[in-house]
């Protein structure tokens, strides 16, 4: 908001509630662990597309997959070792298992996989609940810990760094916390350069998560924590696991992952360096955060969450009325940080919980000078009507431009609709064909044009028909507009044509468009008398 002044929110966040340890890695496993999320699948080209951008982030870390459990992860480490990309920030990071039981590591083809994936740190997960080695593993708990040394000193001793996932760590030390720590102690005196602790089932709660970092701490290596969000603490606990003392996170963007997904890495850094005050990312990073979720929203297909924290279209946006006032004075008396720190933006929503306010903000963001308390109360009460009578403004900032203009007297009327007549008819076997003659005014001459189109809407074909007298829309999105995010498409309200009638619709209406688009690849429709205007053929008028 302009004329208005900034706080630097990260003052009031003082004092850190620990230093920030000497190193602190940001390890993103979205190529790996978020891949295994529902409906969300990544071919090589996608992996690398993503890794460019973790990398432009600056994350530490890129655990890249499961080289050798699968061709594509395979394929990725491949391409990635030919120099596909040229990581600048990040180190890329091979997953694997430890070894099969019975069997040497250095036999092994998975922890072969593993390490000639020329990646040059490898992250392998031991088992470290007892009950999984017995019942899971089906072997004793002595060779889940040979398993466990076995495989990290070949993998040393192949040159690799070493991180080691202690799978179900947290539930396993609640079950029998000695073979935990046994487990972080062996993997330890290996070779493993850190030990993280995995919350693998996501049940954990921030106290429990704690109080456990804790106690694994008296083994004396570096820590490192994986949280999933099954309780809805993945964020949480991998920040009370940072407090007790972990200096390795684990997350993924977006919080992609199996079931309700992992800790979402964005947050966590996002806290530790706006609230925390601790840099992790190259300096200016985090005000890309955004733009880059988004843009690895786009390579996954996953529709971004608008609540997402931080990052999300909705995490800035203010509805209530009370808010749009308090904002006017001072915008951070309803955000937690100045949003551009993570680059996202202050949103006011227009709808019928808005205030004069929320109409004034929205209108100075358009460029309308709404001062004016009457005009500013009038609009207010048109939006209002509007909803009330089912229409909704909130994601149609177009729509709500085109209600300004009018009431400001800036719409031109470009014609002016007396009467139409639809006619729609249904053959067996054949599509539906619809016929819509409109009687208007326009350009000062009294006109008759007739549209005519297959299994269209009545607004869409009275738009349709009346399409040549409507001006040509700019490249501002004052009428309609769509954007893309994910898989999913936006389409703000059209205002239907003067006269014409519209049932209520949601400005979000999907498809509205897109079924005006897919009218330019039909055939054209059968002659009559009159001439119709189809896909490829227009509009004829007659005059009366
Ligand atoms: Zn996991």
């Amino acid at each position: 908001m302009p004329g208005h002044p900034t706080i630097d929110l990260r003052i009031r966040m003082s004092p850190q509630p620990r230093p920030k340890p000497a190193e602190f890695h940001v390890f993103d496993t979205t190529l790996r662990d978020g891949s295994q999320q529902e409906g969300l699948n990544l071919s090589v080209p996608d992996k690398l597309a993503i890794a460019a951008l973790l990398d432009e982030l600056g994350v530490g870390f890129i655990e890249g997959g499961w080289p050798g459990a699968n061709p594509n992860d395979t394929s990725f480490f491949a391409a990635m070792a030919d120099g596909a990309l040229r990581l600048k920030n990040a180190q890329l990071v091979a997953f694997g298992f430890t070894r099969r039981v019975g069997m040497k590591a250095a036999d092994d083809p998975l922890t072969a996989a593993v390490r000639d994936s020329r990646a040059p740190i490898a992250c392998i997960v031991a088992k470290s609940h007892d009950r999984h080695v017995e019942q899971a593993l089906r072997t004793t708990l002595a060779e889940n810990l040979a398993m466990i040394s076995d495989t990290v000193q070949h993998l040393r001793a192949e040159g690799q760094r070493v991180f080691v996932d202690c799978e179900h760590f947290f539930d396993g030390y609640r079950e029998n916390p000695a073979y935990a720590l046994e487990a972080v102690r062996v993997a330890a005196e290996a070779g493993a350069e850190v030990v993280v602790l995995c919350d693998t089932n996501g049940g954990m709660l921030p106290p429990w998560v704690g109080e456990i970092v804790t106690a694994a701490s008296e083994v004396g290596v570096q820590l490192g924590v994986h949280t999933h969000n099954d309780s809805g603490c993945a964020v949480a606990n991998a920040l009370a696991a940072v407090d007790a003392g972990v200096m390795h996170v684990q997350g993924t963007v977006n919080g992609y992952g199996e079931r309700t997904g992992n800790a979402e890495l964005l947050s966590v850094v996002a806290n530790l360096e706006l609230k925390y005050g601790w840099p992790l990312l190259p300096a200016g990073s985090l005000r890309e955060a955004t733009r880059l979720a988004h843009a690895i929203a786009e390579v996954t297909n996953v529709p971004p969450s608008a609540r997402q924290p931080y990052v999300g279209l909705s995490s800035f946006a203010h509805k209530a009325g009370l808010h749009a006032s308090a904002i006017k004075v001072d915008p951070n008396l309803y955000q937690h940080i100045d949003p551009a720190l993570v680059g996202n933006d202050m949103r006011m929503l227009v709808s019928d919980m808005a205030g004069r306010a929320n109409i004034q903000i929205k209108g100075e963001e358009l460029g309308f000078d709404l001062s004016d308390r009457e005009l500013a109360a009038r609009i207010t009460d048109r939006v209002k009507d509007a909803e009330a009578a089912g229409y909704t403004y909130e994601a149609a900032d177009a729509s709500f431009e085109l209600l300004l203009r009018r009431e400001l007297g800036q719409l031109p009327e470009y014609f002016t609709v007396h009467s139409w007549r639809v006619f729609t008819q249904s053959t067996h076997g054949q599509e539906t064909d619809t016929e819509c003659t409109v009687r208007l005014t326009a350009k000062g001459q009294s006109q008759r044009v007739v549209g005519r189109a297959t299994a269209r809407s009545t607004p869409s074909i009275t738009r349709y028909a009346t399409r040549s007298f409507r001006p040509t829309r700019p490249s501002r999105s004052s009428s309609s507009s769509t954007t893309r995010c994910g898989s999913s498409t936006r389409v703000t309200a059209p205002t239907p044509p003067s006269g014409c009638s519209s049932r209520p619709r949601t400005a979000s209406a999907r498809g509205r468009l897109s079924a005006l688009a897919r009218t330019s690849s039909r055939p054209p429709g059968r002659r009559s008398a009159t001439r119709t205007c189809t896909a490829s053929s227009m509009v004829r008028r007659t005059s009366q």
